[in-house]
């Protein structure tokens, strides 16, 4: 869109007779908010939809007459879309700042060779012309529910001394990590937390990396707090426009909230896509309010983050126990030779044949984890001749979705399996084993989340992990050690029996 800058207003061109000279908004110089008028009485509809998010004008349904009007009277802010800081671009929806990740195209809506953001296009175009739309007008006054949580479990130990932990960051609008170890109960965790903020007005968002996460922990909040409005947001969602106290998304869909949440629970931080992903840290940073808590979550935190937990220059909890009180299962070192040589022949190495025959003797479901996945398909022949039923299931492939409910429903004895099985599945009763576990593919995290599949019900908390290499690598040592040093802390704690 072009403005023309008339009596201290941004005016849209389309307001404007052809004469008068108008620029695209990033060359405009001051888009200063404009005064509140009290006696305004904006829409309320569009007040809902604007609060606490960064909307292109396509986004909005409302016409941009309707919208403009209330910016003249200082209810919503146009902020540029793109920012140059002398050389560099830079979006400001996304922060993208990479010179690559941007593109030039023949506007319509400026007539000008316009640049846009490549980086966040998927969620529609954010050019040089395009305005940001924020709400900065009074705010919607917020439900105060008394105690709306409705819940009658009980909390383990660990789990009790980190509820309370995130009860005191919601208060004091602090950051926490809680490092819950894979079977801890981390949801529950929250709980408390949540019923905390929600009481005092306050507007709670938890963001994943995942979609499934999403859909599923919506029911089982709706379950928990059921006088609340809970909006759940994800690629093709129809919340999309719900203002509701208790939000759950992807952190992809945090790129549309600007300022939006008192508490912002971010779940699995050390999984992909979010370790990687600028954009996506950029979006969660953004969608907090300037005085708000953050609350990690995750069984598996980086080196940086574990090195600043060891040097107190970060405030966390661990929950270093299992809610069945049993101790994680240790994974065990095999050397298995150059698996990959003898693949090449069409063989396994024998001890890990004679892993895969015990299981099927003795009728155990189990996981084989493979670094790659045309690794896994000369593998998976081999052993179906062993087992007509053994499988095998990685990212793309269609029927992934049949194949882990086949494994749950125990009929297939053995499934061979790339990283995506690392974390999210819980299978009862499994041993695992990672054949090639020195593979870059696998970091210390990947190892701790595949171990952590395994000993999770309470009904069988025993199994066992075993890392088949060609050659141990400080990476798995490392895994292993973590493993370890929280068994010990559990032990200390008194949070395991026996
Ligand atoms: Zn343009
Ligand atoms: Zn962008």
């Amino acid at each position: 869109m072009r403005f023309a800058f008339i009596e201290n207003k941004l005016i849209p061109s389309y307001c404007l007779k052809k004469s008068v000279s108008t620029l695209p908004i990033s060359r405009c110089k001051n888009l200063q908010l404009q005064p509140l008028n009290p006696s305004f009485s904006p829409n309320e509809e569009l007040q809902k939809i604007l609060i606490g998010k960064q909307l292109l004008i396509d986004e909005i349904p409302f016409t941009i007459a309707e919208i403009q009007e209330h910016y003249e009277n200082g209810y919503v802010m146009y902020r540029k879309g793109l920012e140059t800081n002398g050389k560099l671009t830079i979006c400001q929806r996304c922060g993208n700042n990479d010179p690559r990740m941007f593109a030039v195209f023949p506007c319509a809506r400026c007539q000008e060779e316009c640049t846009y953001c490549r980086n966040c296009i998927m969620m529609g175009r954010i050019s040089e012309c395009t305005p940001l739309i924020n709400w900065t007008g009074p705010n919607i006054k917020t439900k105060l529910y008394e105690s709306p949580l409705v819940w009658t479990g009980t909390l383990s130990e660990g789990q009790q001394t980190a509820s309370e932990k995130v009860v005191t960051a919601v208060q004091k609008n602090e950051d926490l990590l809680v490092w819950a170890v894979c079977g801890a109960g981390k949801t529950e965790v929250l709980f408390a937390g949540i019923n905390e903020a929600l009481s005092a007005g306050k507007r709670v968002c938890i963001a994943t990396p995942r979609t499934d996460v999403v859909l599923e922990l919506t029911p089982r909040l709706k379950a928990v707090f059921p006088e609340i409005p809970v909006a759940a947001l994800y690629g093709g969602s129809e919340d999309r426009h719900l203002n509701a106290p208790l939000t759950i998304s992807t952190t992809h869909q945090l790129l549309r909230f600007y300022k939006a949440f008192d508490t912002v629970i971010l779940d699995e931080v050390d999984a992909f896509p979010y370790s990687v992903d600028k954009t996506l840290q950029y979006a969660v940073k953004q969608s907090r309010k300037p005085d708000s808590s953050m609350i990690y979550l995750t069984a598996t935190p980086n080196e940086k983050w574990q090195r600043e937990c060891r040097f107190g220059k970060r405030n966390f909890v661990t929950i270093p126990a299992r809610y069945h009180r049993h101790p994680l299962p240790v994974p065990e070192f095999v050397w298995c030779g150059n698996w990959q040589k003898q693949l090449q022949k069409n063989r396994l190495p024998d001890n890990v044949l004679r892993w895969i025959e015990k299981r099927l003797q003795s009728n155990k479901q189990s996981l084989l984890f493979v670094p790659q996945i045309e690794l896994m398909e000369k593998i998976l022949p081999l052993l179906q001749k062993l087992h007509p039923d053994i499988q095998s299931v990685h990212a793309e492939d269609p029927e992934r979705k049949e194949k882990v409910q086949a494994m749950r429903n125990q009929k297939t004895p053995i499934l061979l399996t790339t990283t995506i099985l690392e974390r999210g599945v819980t299978f009862p009763n499994i041993d695992a084993a990672v054949l090639g576990s020195e593979d870059r593919i696998f970091t210390e995290s990947a190892l701790v989340q595949i171990a952590g599949r395994v000993g999770r019900s309470a009904d069988y908390p025993n199994g066992t992990i075993t890392f088949f290499h060609y050659g141990k690598t400080k990476t798995m040592v490392k895994a292993r050690n973590q493993i370890i040093r929280m068994n010990i802390e559990a032990r200390k704690k008194g949070l395991v029996d026996g």
